[in-house]
């Protein structure tokens, strides 16, 4: 089941990219496995996926060192400052940075590590109250605030657009997102790339494909339902 349902993502990424004259190989599915049991992303993992979501510190803590090690963890969950200093060596990539303060306990743990940190700025585009993230307006500054710590990278941008049931009701998040990567390309700062946009959910990745995804995380359409919401 967890097989056909990733062969079924990934075709939809594929036909998504082919409507918008994008090269699939440019988008990466991140398989979002929270709440779910180490035996379920094991499947995943034989159906050929190396790129796992979590939101939790300690669910990667758990699962990490009973998987492959060339599984790339991806932190998409609010992170908090104390508990920077666990995920920092497992992390490929943490999503959700949206604050300097934030970043700057990245960057000092990193350096403890000896390691580069590479991070997402999280943007919250409908500028919802429930939701984490920077607005729009401060994305720039934030970027720009962040480049200037050592030990860490800022790749992109990322977004958890509104629960919506028509997947079109998020295309202008989407688009604004990626919008907005190119005003802070064009600033041209220092250890900034924009070149990764985490956006785009069961619900809606094709839409946030063909608007220029470069991550999709798909949880419920490859593990099914969650038994509890998180
Ligand atoms: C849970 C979660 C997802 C996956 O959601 P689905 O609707 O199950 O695909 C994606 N991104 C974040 C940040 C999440 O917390």
């Amino acid at each position: 089941m967890i097989k056909e349902n990733i062969s079924q993502v990934l075709e939809n990424i594929k036909t998504a990219c082919e409507k918008s004259g994008r090269n699939p190989e440019e988008v990466t599915l991140v398989a979002v496995s929270k709440t779910k049991p180490v035996a379920m992303l094991k499947q995943a993992y034989e159906a050929g996926s190396r790129d796992f979501g979590e939101n939790k510190v300690q669910e990667i803590m758990d699962k990490y060192p009973q998987l492959p090690s060339d599984i790339r963890w991806h932190m998409i969950g609010h992170l908090q400052r104390n508990k920077v200093k666990y995920i920092i060596e497992h992390a490929a990539l943490i999503h959700s940075v949206d604050s300097l303060r934030l970043a700057e306990e990245i960057s000092r743990q990193a350096e403890k590590k000896q390691i580069h940190a590479n991070i997402l700025v999280e943007v919250n585009i409908a500028q919802e109250e429930s939701k984490f993230g920077i607005f729009r307006e401060e994305a720039i500054q934030l970027v720009e605030n962040i480049s200037k710590l050592p030990w860490i990278s800022v790749k992109g941008l990322m977004t958890i657009a509104p629960f919506v049931t028509n997947p079109e009701d998020n295309r202008k998040y989407f688009r604004g997102i990626r919008e907005l990567s190119v005003d802070i390309m064009h600033k041209n700062i220092d250890n900034v790339t924009m070149s990764t946009l985490s956006m785009g959910m069961t619900g809606d990745y094709m839409v946030a494909v063909e608007e220029g995804a470069t991550i999709v995380r798909v949880g419920t359409g490859i593990f099914g339902e969650r038994n509890y919401p998180l």
